[in-house]
């Protein structure tokens, strides 16, 4: 218990220590960009593999955006007040039981999605499309991360150390989406490759590429604040769409077209692009998650070139490799974060991504102050 209060010097761990009802602060969402900071219940442990974590940093993340302006991603619907939050750094305050390997005090990256070890997908290695999954704030899924403190199963909270910062340990999870995402490619590192879309998972699969020694990286995006730190990434040539006609310039540099084009907008004008982009035999890697409820692809020249579509999925075993990216010194995340708030000033970091103001790229919302 000393060592406890020794790390932490929280009046509400001591409280949580001594069992005794307590309350946290959280973001809700509370109808369409409506949100507010309220008290509610603070997590409790109640399995013997869970860890009481207290949370550091949020990043802000496009998905929770969409939850934010829309109320929704496909098929999952927010019934309000609901929580949000997932790409989260913090330090562990309690652990359960049969909890090894994990200490109060230990910062860590948590992975936000918890899995159940015995589905068919899980036994196949791909826990990611576990049929009884649960992912932070997704809706009737787990309470979101943007809280004081989260409960998470053991497995899912990865120790950092201490030279890195909170911005790079929420960083963790986008990052681990991109090295996902090109680990799905056919080869790895692609020769060729196109990133559409310059926000936080475009920029982590330049990144992932890069770390990879992929050369030839061609990157778009609406937006020339985002192209300028591509460019600081290592992208080979950066266009901005539409001013610019990306197709036609990047194919005159590449006139055999892309072997991989990572559509990290979820757009149908990025969309369309792809298949033009894309050499025959090429895969087009669909990352980005399109507002519509429908896209639609040109069958003639998806056909005629044989493209391979793969979806991607969040990650899959790809956090522990996105920690020794950052912590190693291979990659440097932090050029793509832009901002910071306080708790209390969460909906500003929201209303600020959602509108793209002020060059935002990657809002971090540091929880304790
Ligand atoms: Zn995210
Ligand atoms: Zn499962």
């Amino acid at each position: 218990m000393f060592a406890i209060l020794t790390v932490c010097g929280d009046e509400r761990i001591i409280a949580l220590l001594l069992r005794q009802d307590w309350t946290m602060k959280a973001a809700f969402l509370t109808e369409l960009r409506g949100m507010e900071i309220r008290e509610m219940p603070a997590p409790q442990i109640t399995k013997p593999d869970d860890v009481l974590v207290r949370i550091d940093a949020v990043g802000v993340c496009g998905s929770d955006v969409h939850y934010y302006t829309t109320g929704q991603i496909g098929s999952q619907k927010i019934e309000y007040p609901w929580t949000v939050g997932h790409e989260c750094a913090g330090t562990i305050v309690e652990v359960a039981s049969e909890v090894s390997g994990l200490s109060v005090g230990q910062r860590v990256a948590v992975d936000p999605l918890k899995t159940c070890g015995t589905c068919d997908q899980c036994l196949a290695g791909r826990e990611h499309t576990c049929r009884n999954q649960a992912f932070l704030a997704c809706p009737g899924q787990l309470p979101g991360a943007l809280a004081e403190f989260i409960v998470m199963p053991a497995a899912c909270c990865f120790p950092v150390p201490d030279s890195m910062n909170d911005d790079e340990v929420t960083i963790v999870e986008p990052l681990s989406i991109g090295l996902y995402a090109t680990r799905l490619a056919p080869e790895n590192p692609p020769k060729r490759s196109a990133i559409l879309g310059a926000g936080p998972i475009g920029l982590s699969v330049l990144l992932s590429l890069r770390a990879a020694g992929a050369e030839e990286i061609y990157v778009t995006d609406l937006l020339p604040e985002r192209l300028e730190v591509a460019e600081a990434m290592g992208a080979t040539w950066t266009g901005c769409h539409p001013s610019q006609d990306i197709v036609a310039e990047i194919l005159e540099q590449s006139e055999h077209g892309m072997d991989c084009v990572f559509e990290c907008a979820g757009q149908q004008e990025t969309l369309d692009q792809c298949a033009p982009l894309l050499r025959p035999g090429g895969t087009l890697l669909a990352i980005g998650i399109p507002e519509l409820e429908r896209v639609s692809y040109c069958p003639d020249l998806m056909r005629r070139k044989e493209i391979r579509l793969q979806n991607v999925r969040r990650q899959n075993g790809c956090v522990q490799a996105a920690i020794d990216l950052i912590s190693s010194g291979t990659v440097d995340v932090m050029p793509m974060v832009t901002h910071h708030f306080d708790l209390d000033g969460s909906r500003d970091a929201f209303e600020m991504v959602a509108d793209y103001r002020d060059g935002v790229i990657k809002a971090i919302v540091n929880v304790q102050g």
